[in-house]
């Protein structure tokens, strides 16, 4: 019996573990989310052409592109920099969100994220 209810302790303590572990796990995720918000702030790089995308990411850089959301044109963006669309959602103060023609087809596009994942 006493083994039995050794177990059953252990089993409680164990789920109130999981439980501190799943809260600090959210609040480290929190933390770096602020610090890559921080990070791709300080790093955005506007860019107006295809062939500049890929020099502003070997800066370093998140290059910020005008994209008109057809999946062709954004395949073509991936493809031609090896890098992924991180999102159109660019609230920034050094980002236009009046966006302008898609660097690919001259579209209206909207400002775009493109980046490369470390
Ligand atoms: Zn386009």
């Amino acid at each position: 019996m006493a083994v039995k209810r050794t177990g059953g302790k252990d089993s409680i303590s164990l789920a109130s573990v999981k439980g501190d572990t799943a809260r600090v796990l959210g609040e480290v995720t929190d933390a770096l989310r602020a610090r890559a918000e921080e990070h791709t702030e300080s790093h955005l790089s506007p860019v107006n052409s295809l062939d500049a995308i890929s020099p502003a990411l070997d800066a370093g850089n998140v290059a910020v592109v005008n994209w008109c959301r057809q999946k062709e044109c954004g395949d073509v963006i991936e493809e031609r920099t090896n890098a992924s669309i991180l999102g159109t959602e660019v609230r920034s103060q050094y980002v236009s969100d009046t966006g302008g023609p898609c660097i690919v087809c001259g579209k209206q596009g909207k400002a775009t994220l493109v980046g490369r994942a470390y």
